[in-house]
């Protein structure tokens, strides 16, 4: 005989009802300065240390240690940092 897994009403609603939480995440363009020059005032401003800085390429943000305090926003002078909902 099959086993059929029973779920309680609260399981059922935080299992299956809850729509997955949107996480605002971090996008660098490709208009980021350090790819044609030097640039890192965006690395300069983080104080959690979430962007990693590469010659001649484009930071990267760690969506792990970043907590979305926008600094790096502010500190980029061609606004190539925008927030955008995944
Ligand atoms: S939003 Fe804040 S914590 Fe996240 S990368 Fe930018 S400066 Fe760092
Ligand atoms: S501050 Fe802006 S232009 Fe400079 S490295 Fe960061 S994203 Fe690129």
């Amino acid at each position: 005989m099959r086993d059929s897994k029973q779920y309680s009403r609260r399981q059922l609603f935080t299992h299956f009802a809850r729509p997955p939480v949107k996480q605002p995440r971090l996008v660098i363009s490709n208009t980021c300065d350090n790819l044609y020059g030097y640039c890192e005032s965006c690395n300069d401003s983080c104080s959690k240390q979430a962007i990693t800085w590469y010659a001649d390429k484009k930071p990267v943000i760690d969506t792990d240690k970043c907590n979305r305090c926008l600094e790096c926003i502010d500190a980029c002078f061609i606004s190539a940092i925008t927030m955008t909902e995944e």
